[in-house]
């Protein structure tokens, strides 16, 4: 017998039908003998909807009150699981984030779980009932509802998992698992069998949104195992156990999985691409001490996520170009907040651009192998992308190039590094 959470996203949610079918998927998991507690996401759509609402009365909304309102859709679709799983004659309730409760710290609408004291659900699945809770929600220190931020379901299911000692926290969503890269762009893109903490962050970072990143984190600090896997399977499919999705897990356990011969070891495990920063170019900056520092420091103020940086040799009369990208949401505010400062910076020109995209390869592989850069820049190169600005870690290497060649460059990568599934598959 295993204890295992099952998170189930908005689509997997979306209606009467839908949800009897994850009631179906729920109770196969506890026919094999298994305890189960399900977190469930709001129905697609719902929560911008909700949102909407928000900002119609009143654009300038106080973020306690937004928590009210969107952490609504949860608690409807939880509701209605508990009581579909009745229906079935099983034996469920609900969990709602105050109940359990789920403490959470820091600011209303992106909370963060700080601890669930959980006897009271620990018992409850000890008499073999069903446990449903709303993600995405919990309770703040006042006493008040508070959500995680787009996409925090998933992060409530692995701190519930966390917080349950579980064995394994199911993730089941719209994709089947985690691929080598974006399907839709690659036809001969391969289902990992299963991926480190580490690449499913650096993947998860730079576009490719299966999970939300924080729940990656969590799950990295707590050592929750976890498997992302698709909801839409037949009525009569075996228990998740048998279940082919994407393991994610620990350096170690990857090692074991190597060891047994269930994977073959790449040099890259994925390629990912993120089209949604923006470059910013300042010219003429002085090439002296802190004047990096009087750019970057208003824009960290800001909470702007600043990405890769290059600083350009410097010119003669002392000064430089330098480079970075932003968040597109964000450039506007970048360059505000740049422009306010012109004076004390010092530099001339700002030049901005979003028509870039970046592209990372992810491995673990890379940390004891070398040449995956030049691999790179080589195959790049073959098709005449040109290379804006790098920026590498020990297990990726980003670079920035024109948007238009996105898709280009993301098959010649994919075919480098070996990825393509054999022709069966394709
Ligand atoms: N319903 C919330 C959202 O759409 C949380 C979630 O589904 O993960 O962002
Ligand atoms: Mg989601």
């Amino acid at each position: 017998m295993a204890r295992i959470v099952m998170k189930f996203g908005g689509t997997s949610m979306a209606g009467t039908e839908r949800i009897r079918r994850v009631a179906n998927i729920v109770r196969r998991q506890q026919a094999a003998g298994h305890e189960v507690a399900v977190v469930v996401s709001a129905m697609a759509g719902e929560t911008d909807r909700l949102v909407n609402f928000c900002r119609e009365a009143h654009a300038l909304y106080d973020p306690a009150e937004y928590d009210v309102v969107v952490a609504s859709g949860e608690q409807v679709t939880a509701g209605l699981l508990a009581l579909t799983l009745q229906s079935m004659g099983a034996k469920a309730r609900s969990w709602l984030g105050w109940q359990l409760p789920i403490n959470t710290i820091e600011a209303h609408a992106k909370a963060r779980v700080d601890t669930i004291d959980a006897p009271d659900l620990v018992a409850s699945l000890e008499r073999g009932e069903i446990a449903v809770i709303p993600g995405f929600q919990g309770v703040s220190a006042e006493g008040r509802i508070t959500t995680m931020g787009r996409g925090g379901s998933d992060t409530s299911a692995v701190a519930v998992a966390a917080a349950l000692n579980a064995d394994r926290c199911d993730i089941y969503t719209d994709v089947d698992g985690v691929y080598t890269t974006d399907p839709r762009i690659v036809a001969k893109a391969r289902k990992l069998k299963a991926v480190t903490y580490e690449e499913m962050l650096e993947l998860a970072s730079v576009g490719a949104k299966v999970l939300q990143t924080r729940s990656v984190g969590l799950a990295m600090k707590e050592g929750v195992r976890v498997q992302v896997l698709s909801s839409f399977i037949d009525d009569d499919a075996t228990p998740a156990d048998d279940l082919p999705g994407t393991m994610i897990v620990s350096d170690e356990e990857m090692e074991r999985i190597y060891e047994e011969g269930d994977m073959e070891r790449q040099h890259v495990t994925g390629i990912a691409h993120d089209k949604n920063e923006a470059k910013i170019i300042l010219t003429r900056v002085p090439d002296k001490p802190g004047a990096v520092a009087h750019i970057f420091s208003p824009l960290a103020d800001a909470s702007i996520n600043v990405d890769m940086i290059i600083q350009n040799v410097g010119r003669d009369k002392g000064e430089t170009d330098v480079t970075f990208t932003v968040p597109q949401t964000d450039l506007a505010r970048a360059q505000a907040l740049l422009e306010d400062r012109r004076g004390e910076i010092g530099f001339n020109r700002i030049i901005t651009d979003s028509k870039i995209a970046k592209i990372s390869v992810v491995g673990v592989g890379m940390k004891s192998h070398a040449g995956v850069a030049a691999t790179m820049f080589t195959a790049l190169s073959e098709r005449g992308i040109n290379i804006q600005a790098i920026s590498t870690s020990e297990i990726k290497v980003s670079v920035m190039i024109d948007e238009d060649e996105t898709e280009l460059a993301v098959r010649v990568l994919h075919t480098a590094y070996g990825l393509d599934a054999k022709d069966e598959a394709a």
